[in-house]
């Protein structure tokens, strides 16, 4: 099978990752955890927030304003050709993809 992933789009990799293991979706999480950069954003910092790739688990029970968002600069966001933004404040992208 051929590598890159980059042509299918978000609802495609969603749909791959619904065949997974719960152990592969465990590695697959801690893998993307790695790159998520919410740490680096506006909205994200002096929060007291501690949780990452929201974009994944949806909102956060703990950040409230939009101070800006750097998801789309995020490796993430291109792997899973994610198309949104504010996933701590808008939800997960299975959410906003309505699947
Ligand atoms: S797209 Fe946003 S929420 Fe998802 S991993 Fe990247 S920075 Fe974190
Ligand atoms: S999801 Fe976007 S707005 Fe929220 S903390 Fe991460 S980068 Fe910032």
């Amino acid at each position: 099978m051929q590598k890159g992933t980059q042509t299918k789009t978000f609802e495609q990799h969603m749909e791959a990752m619904a065949g997974m293991s719960s152990k592969e979706m465990e590695a697959k999480t801690a893998e993307l955890k790695k790159l998520c950069i919410c740490t680096k954003c506006p909205t994200y910092v002096n929060t007291g927030e501690k949780k990452l790739l929201f974009c994944a688990t949806g909102k956060s029970s703990i950040i409230k304003k939009e101070k800006g968002c750097v998801c789309p600069g995020c490796p993430v966001q291109k792997n899973m050709a994610l198309r949104w933004d504010y996933y701590c404040l808008k939800g997960s992208g299975k959410e906003l993809a309505g699947m």
